[in-house]
């Protein structure tokens, strides 16, 4: 006779998801179809990916071919159709919508492309109110908002509305903002996109410099190779599939 038999299809069981210590990402078999109208849309088609702790990613692939969908997904802030996610060793499937906003709390700084700067407050205060809303006194809050405007070289515009800053300042506003929780992992999806050249390659400084100053964790998704050239390795997705996984740097040949 069967006796009760927890977990003895691997993966299958909800809750019971294996995770491998000490990486702050691990997917796998993730996908994601997203139902409309005729054809349902497969952006990501089983994708497995791994993240060690102050690891730096680049995200890279076509239009449409589910980098954000991706990201939207290791932040909690959609969920896949199938396959398991992890963050900092917490499955995040069968998490509820609170408990998904805590760990992002915990974890995850994200900056979008186009900032979601509050226009209605000060610079400051768009700093400042992520680490109130987490529950950190005010004076606190404000003094750790302070230096990171500070590290971010927005020390001088503290008071003023991020209407009056220019792209690359409303950037660096949207980064500080993004680290105001001390996230585990940065999430940054085309952050220099809408940014001149110079101006973008300021912006991924930063992030390097956030990486060396505080060992956050990477994940920036662009269609820069310079850009991309930053991190320890390059995701290239296409077609909702993780195409290639290896990065240049570390390669032992040595021609060319
Ligand atoms: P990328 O960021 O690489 O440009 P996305 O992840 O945004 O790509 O999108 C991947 C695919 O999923 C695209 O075909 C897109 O149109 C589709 N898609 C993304 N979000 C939704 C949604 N909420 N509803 C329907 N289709 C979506
Ligand atoms: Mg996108």
């Amino acid at each position: 006779m069967a006796t009760d038999t927890v977990g003895d299809i691997a993966g299958k069981s909800v809750g019971e998801v294996a995770t491998t210590p000490g990486l702050v990402v691990e997917t796998r078999g993730l996908r994601k179809t997203f139902e409309s109208e005729g054809a349902p849309v497969r952006a990501l088609r089983g994708v497995d990916f791994t993240m060690t702790p102050g690891e730096f990613v680049a995200v890279m692939g076509p239009s449409g071919c589910g980098k954000s969908t991706l990201l939207n997904i290791v932040a909690g802030l959609d969920t896949p159709t199938d396959g398991d996610v992890c963050l900092a060793g917490e499955p995040l499937v069968g998490k509820t919508e609170y408990e998904l906003a805590i760990m992002r709390r915990r974890h995850i700084g994200i900056v979008f492309q186009f900032f979601n700067l509050l226009e209605g407050m000060s610079v400051l205060e768009n700093v400042t109110l992520p680490a109130v809303i987490a529950g950190a006194p005010r004076k606190r809050a404000e003094t750790r908002a302070r230096d990171l405007l500070d590290l971010l070289g927005l020390g001088d515009k503290a008071k003023d509305a991020p209407g009056v800053l220019s792209g690359g300042q409303r950037q660096r506003l949207a980064i500080a903002r993004a680290l105001a929780n001390e996230p585990t992992l940065l999430l940054a999806d085309e952050p220099t996109g809408a940014l001149d050249t110079a101006t973008g390659e300021q912006i991924v400084e930063l992030i390097e410099s956030v990486r060396a100053q505080r060992g956050t964790t990477i994940v920036l998704v662009t269609n820069d190779p310079e850009v991309a050239g930053a991190a320890d390795r390059i995701l290239l997705i296409r077609d909702g599939r993780i195409e290639e996984a290896p990065h240049s740097s570390g390669t032992a040949m040595s021609g060319v």
